[in-house]
């Protein structure tokens, strides 16, 4: 069997991590049970799990068990978040988000823009950051609710979110931030970013796919957007998802334990593997040097281009870029050009993203590929540096 390219691509989505598939299996098979079943001991032992599970995922992020409600994904959770919010208080229905946000906040808010819901796209400068000043001229007395990302998934930008948070408290506004490339990568705290909802994925943290979290501050309150059986309280009606939520607690507790050390780690390959690049000429990071992921690198390689670079690599290295370039519609990224990025920038950028199972005999490897490719690839462009 031809061996897998190296994989550099984990904001895109992670391995599971066998210890979570291995607490996950006996829910498949054995402790099957309805955790809404009270009547006997097959959905008492389903509703323990998810009782410890979501114990461990209000730990990693300093929240309550009761303030979290499991859904599908963060695709879910920002639905339920954005409209939950908003259907539910019409007087306040303006909204105020990000350019840069994922397309799952952006095409929720353009429905509710079609809806009559007016949304403050805010832009982001150089290094893809929003502005406090920007922000807080945009809020209006009907803004009721500001949006904006933790980390950026192409760029891995953080977003200044303790400031946004103290800014929202104090204008008496929820603050909701997609913290789905964050989570279990850095420190996410509930306690002291002055958030008040925050979603996260399983998929994106060495957890399941599938499953996913909205927490939401005890305080604040949100319509449904499932009917049904009314579990969790009502906020998502569906029969839990237990082998999902029990992997999900899994893959937290581990983060918990093991993220600053992993992150260290990371960012010292990363920032080698940039560093050998660069040394080539007319290698340019994307995004801030210092506030940004840890096992993320977007990168501007003057001299290639976009699908044809990424495909020559193909059987060696799996990396993208970002959500930048789907290949049916090839468009341009639209978190490079809300930071002032020409097509040309745009179209020679690439997304690396390293994770916990990278050894560093592979980051060496991708070193090694990537350098030859640039080289004859500028050759044959006729490029010169
Ligand atoms: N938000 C961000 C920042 C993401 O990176 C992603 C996935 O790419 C999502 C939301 C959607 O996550 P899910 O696949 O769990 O629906």
């Amino acid at each position: 069997m031809p061996q897998s390219p190296i994989y550099l691509d984990h904001q895109s989505t992670t391995p599971m991590d066998p210890r979570v598939l291995e607490v996950m299996l006996p829910y498949f098979t054995k402790i099957y049970g309805n955790p809404s079943s009270r009547n006997h001991v097959f959905g008492w032992e389903a509703a323990e799990g998810v009782d410890e599970a979501k114990e461990k995922c209000a730990q990693l992020i300093g929240a309550h068990p009761s303030e979290l409600i499991f859904t599908s994904g963060a695709t879910e959770s920002i639905n339920l978040a954005l409209k939950g919010i908003l259907l539910n208080q019409p007087e306040k229905n303006h909204i105020i988000t990000c350019a840069t946000e994922h397309s799952a906040v952006l095409d929720t808010c353009a429905s509710l823009e079609a809806l009559g819901y007016p949304v403050t796209y805010l832009p982001v400068n150089e290094h893809g950051l929003i502005c406090l000043e920007e922000l807080e001229a945009a809020i209006r007395a009907d803004t009721g609710l500001i949006c904006i990302h933790f980390a950026n998934n192409e760029t891995g930008a953080v977003q200044p979110i303790t400031k946004i948070g103290e800014l929202s408290r104090a204008k008496n506004i929820p603050f909701f931030s997609d913290a789905t490339q964050a989570v279990g990568k850095i420190p996410v705290s509930v306690k002291q970013g002055g958030v008040d909802l925050v979603c996260f994925s399983g998929h994106k943290m060495y957890g399941p796919k599938g499953i996913g979290i909205l927490y939401k501050r005890k305080n604040i309150s949100l319509k449904a957007q499932l009917e049904g059986g009314r579990q969790q309280a009502g906020f998502r009606s569906g029969t839990l998802n237990v082998p999902g939520i029990i992997g999900l607690g899994e893959a937290c507790a581990i983060s918990r334990l093991e993220m600053s050390e992993e992150a260290s780690r990371l960012s010292e390959w990363r920032d080698e593997l940039e560093q050998e690049l660069m040394r080539l000429g007319g290698v340019h990071q994307n995004g801030p040097t210092d506030t940004r992921l840890p096992h993320c690198s977007n990168l501007y390689i003057e001299g290639v281009s976009g699908e044809a670079f990424i495909l020559s690599l193909g059987s060696k290295l799996a990396f993208s870029q970002g959500a930048a370039c789907s290949s049916v519609t090839r468009q341009l990224s639209h978190v490079l050009l809300a930071m002032q990025k020409s097509p040309e920038i745009i179209e020679s950028s690439f997304r690396f993203s390293l994770g916990r199972f990278n050894t560093k005999y592979e980051i060496n490897e991708a070193k090694e590929q990537l350098k030859s490719a640039i080289l004859s690839h500028r050759i044959h462009q006729g490029y010169s540096f």
